[in-house]
Parts: C-alpha cells; sequence; structure tokens
C-alpha cells in the first residue's frame, strides 16, 4: 500500500537486501531470503503487462522432439516442489498444482521408435500404447510425470499480500518505480545527517563514475513514495540502508545502467484464452498447449517471436518501446497510442489462426472436439531470454554487494526457486 506523504529521515531502514522487480524471480529471492531470516524490500511497479503475470505457468522436465529432460531437471524440479509447497504452507493459499502433460504422437511411426528407445527418462516419462483403454489418443503418446502449473498471479498476489501485511518483520513492499539514480554505494554506514545532506548528491553515483566503490559495503537507496508502517501508523521510510541489492527486473533488465553487457534476446509472446464446452481434464501439449486453469476457460499458447535488440541501439527497439510505454508512459515524448500501434503489427491476426488450427490439431491426434467458436481475449508479454538460452546470475564486477538475477526466458517457473537461492548464496557467502 502507498501512501504519498513525506516522511521525516528518522524513519529510514535497515535491510539486508533490496530487491528490485516482484515478478516471478523477485518474489522466489523474497521468499528465500525470508526462509534464512533476511529482511528484504522489495520495490515493483506494479506494472499488469510483465511476463509473469501473462505466463500460463506450466513446468514441465521434458523438452524437444526426442523428449529428453530438460537442462538440470533433476535438480531443479525437486527444489521447485519443496520450495512452492513451502510458500503455499506459509500463506496458507493454493497456486501450485500438479498435472501430468500429455503429448500424442503424430503417427504410427513415433510410436515405434519411442516405444523402442531405451533413451527416455522412466523417471519423468510413461509411454501411453495406442489402443489402451484409458486412452484415446490415435496413435499412443506420452504422459510426463512431475509437471504441473503455478498459477502464477496467485502466487504473486500472495507474496506480495503476506510482505505488505507485516512491516515489524522488517520485511517490505514498496509499490513505486525504481530510479537508478535513487542509488548510493558507500563504505561506511551513512549517518542520518550524511544522508540528508545536500551534498550527497544522488546522480553522482550512477555506475559509470562511482570509481571509488570497489569493496564498497552499503547500498543506500531513496524511495519516492514511502509506505506506512501499520504497526506503528507513521510513515516508513524515505531511505533504505542494504547490505546487498539484487536487480530482477525481468526484460527492463535490458536497460539496467548497472549492468550493460548482458547477453538477452526478449522474445515476445502470445497466449489465448477460450471459453469451451466441456471442462479439459489435464494439460495437453505437442507445438503448442491447451488446458484449462479456471472451470472451463482453455489457456492456448504460447507464440514465439524474437525481438531485435540491442543496448546501445535500444532506444528504437520494440522491447524500449514496450518498457517506456508500461514504465515511463509520462516521462517520453512519444504517445502511447503510437508505441501500441507499433507494438499491433507484431501481434497479428495470423499467428492467433495459427495457434487456433495448431490447438485443434492437437486435439484431433487426442481424440478431443475442436475449439468451439467463441469469444477469444489474448495476452501478450515478453519473455527475458538470452543468447545462451541460461539465466543470468551475476555479481557486479566492482560492487560485490550488488547482483542480477534474470533471464529466466521461457522456464521461469521451474529456474526461479532454485537459481535465487543460489544468487543469495553467493551474495551472503
Ligand atoms: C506468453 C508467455 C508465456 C510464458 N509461459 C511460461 C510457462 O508456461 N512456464 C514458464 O516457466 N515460463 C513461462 N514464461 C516465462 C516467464 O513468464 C518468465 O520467465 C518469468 O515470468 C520472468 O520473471 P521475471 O521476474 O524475471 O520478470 P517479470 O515477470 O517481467 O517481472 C519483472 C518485474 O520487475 C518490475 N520492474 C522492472 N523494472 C522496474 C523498475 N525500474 N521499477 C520498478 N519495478 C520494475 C516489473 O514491473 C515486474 O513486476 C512465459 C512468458 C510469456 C511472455
Amino acid at each position: 500500500m502507498i501512501y504519498n506523504n513525506s516522511s521525516t529521515i528518522n524513519e529510514n531502514k535497515h535491510v539486508d537486501l533490496i530487491i528490485v522487480g516482484g515478478g516471478l524471480a523477485g518474489c522466489c529471492l523474497a521468499w528465500n531470503a525470508i526462509f534464512k531470516g533476511l529482511s528484504i524490500v522489495i520495490i515493483d511497479n506494479a506494472n499488469k503487462n510483465i511476463a509473469s503475470n501473462v505466463a500460463p505457468g506450466l513446468f514441465n522436465p521434458i523438452t524437444g522432439r526426442t523428449f529428453q529432460k530438460s537442462w538440470k531437471a533433476d535438480t531443479l524440479f525437486p527444489f521447485l516442489y519443496t520450495f512452492y509447497k513451502q510458500v503455499e504452507n506459509v500463506t496458507k493459499s493454493r497456486f501450485f498444482f500438479q498435472s501430468n502433460i500429455l503429448k500424442p504422437f503424430w503417427n504410427k511411426e513415433e510410436y515405434h521408435l519411442c516405444s523402442k528407445s531405451n533413451m527416455l527418462d522412466d523417471d519423468f516419462i510413461n509411454i501411453i500404447h495406442p489402443n489402451t483403454k484409458n486412452t484415446s489418443m490415435n496413435f499412443g503418446g506420452i504422459e510426463i510425470k512431475k509437471s504441473g502449473f503455478l498459477d502464477v498471479k496467485k502466487f504473486l498476489n500472495a507474496t506480495r499480500e503476506f510482505l505488505s501485511r507485516d512491516n515489524t518483520k522488517n520485511i517490505f513492499f514498496v509499490k513505486e518505480d525504481f530510479y537508478y539514480k535513487n542509488v548510493i554505494i558507500k563504505h561506511n554506514i551513512p549517518s542520518i545527517s550524511e544522508i540528508n545532506s545536500k551534498n550527497v548528491v544522488c546522480d553522482t553515483i550512477l555506475p559509470n563514475i562511482g570509481n571509488n566503490s570497489k569493496g564498497s559495503e552499503y547500498i543506500v537507496y531513496k524511495t519516492t513514495a514511502p509506505i506506512i508502517d501499520k504497526k506503528e501508523d507513521r510513515s516508513s521510510p524515505k531511505w533504505f540502508i542494504a547490505k546487498n541489492i539484487v536487480f530482477c527486473e525481468g526484460v527492463y533488465g535490458c536497460f539496467n545502467p548497472f549492468f550493460t553487457n548482458l547477453a538477452f534476446r526478449p522474445v515476445l509472446g502470445e497466449i489465448l484464452n477460450i471459453q469451451i464446452c466441456k471442462n479439459l481434464k489435464g494439460i495437453y501439449n505437442r507445438d503448442v498447449f491447451i488446458f484449462c486453469k479456471n472451470n472451463k476457460i482453455a489457456t492456448i499458447g504460447s507464440t514465439y517471436k524474437r525481438l531485435e535488440y540491442s543496448y546501445s541501439d535500444g532506444l528504437n527497439s520494440p522491447v524500449f518501446n514496450y518498457g517506456r510505454y508500461e514504465l515511463s508512459k509520462h516521462t517520453f515524448n512519444k504517445s502511447p497510442e503510437s508505441i501500441m500501434s507499433e507494438l499491433k503489427t507484431t501481434l497479428c491476426d495470423v499467428e492467433k489462426l495459427n495457434l487456433i488450427h495448431k490447438t485443434n490439431r492437437l486435439l484431433k491426434a487426442c481424440g478431443r472436439e475442436s475449439l468451439p467458436q467463441a469469444d477469444i481475449s489474448k495476452k501478450v508479454g515478453i519473455r527475458p531470454c538470452t543468447l545462451n538460452r541460461r539465466p543470468i546470475l551475476e555479481i557486479h564486477p566492482k560492487y560485490p554487494n550488488m547482483g542480477i538475477l534474470n533471464g529466466l526466458g521461457a522456464k521461469g517457473i521451474s529456474l526461479a526457486p532454485y537459481f535465487s537461492e543460489k544468487i543469495l548464496n553467493k551474495l551472503f557467502s
């Protein structure tokens, strides 16, 4: 909850960790920090069109045409199960659902190849033979175990609600834009008068200028919209003084001035929601996926469109326009309308029809009815992908208490729990 009243400088707060961005990465990091007993603040502008709000939330340990285990599946999957269940227990809400994924074979040859293969991992895969009683799949298929979906929106809401509930534990959620220029890096805990001093000009600590900061120990961040400390009923704090800071801004991390050499390759994605006649049990996935999170509303997806981007000419890239539209509607000259019309050219109806066509093919192979002619709603987001398809987990070369957790790409649900724990270990070891 945000209150825009001014607060005095006495109300600054000491925390172990500032987290910039409260999407999937930031929230998983927050929980791992809380489980370790650390005090934290998440600063997030509650942007609605972030990847985490769009993601249907599938987690799937099997990948590719030959149905092989995905990268680090043996480590990531046990970890994510324990993690999300633990968060469900603490928040007393339900957002983690296990459900097998069904992948039909397209033809007899595929069935024969797979049933003879000794490459398939029994821990994760069952082969479903055609003509068995319980399947309507024409040529059989595979059933992926240890998969399912996270209701990401519920997970984020439960996390934000938990963080905003009780500020006495020194855990905070501050809803505002994070300004990089409001970061100060100090060797010692700054005194109140020092922070308050008019001599401290925040801009002087932008990364390319802060030459003296090697070995710095404190990150000081000035918030612009102080929150109310509900217990004490007074506004707090104006400054956060932290031992560490981790950036988790998703695709907006492309423009983080502290980490300018990261190999992002943002990928735009769309999902469709459509009202269907009969509830669909389980998750069907081949080329596209379809499953029902809510009663009779099927989610279908996703498209996958790489966006050209480079840090230096980012000003003209669609990613930047998207970011600038979402983050800074009021500060930039370009009108939101013109930015949206640019974006629409990337989100045309051909792709929608293509998704529907592929879904009907999948449903047919599974012996299911085609999609009805019904209203379809579309959601769009940008995946923070990287060139090497691996997450970004970096400590700043000059500032050892500054890190970044990003690049979760198309697999945030399975990567975020484990890698947020890893970056904490790097920072606090
Ligand atoms: C169409 C689509 C389908 C997907 N499907 C799946 C799927 O089924 N399974 C899966 O595992 N993954 C999926 N993904 C990928 C998944 O959504 C991402 O990996 C994950 O959500 C990334 O989380 P994040 O926290 O890094 O980024 P984000 O979700 O973008 O969150 C970043 C947060 O930081 C905030 N922020 C950024 N800059 C600032 C600032 N300056 N000030 C304040 N706040 C700031 C943003 O507002 C946002 O809240 C999908 C993505 C898309 C787009």
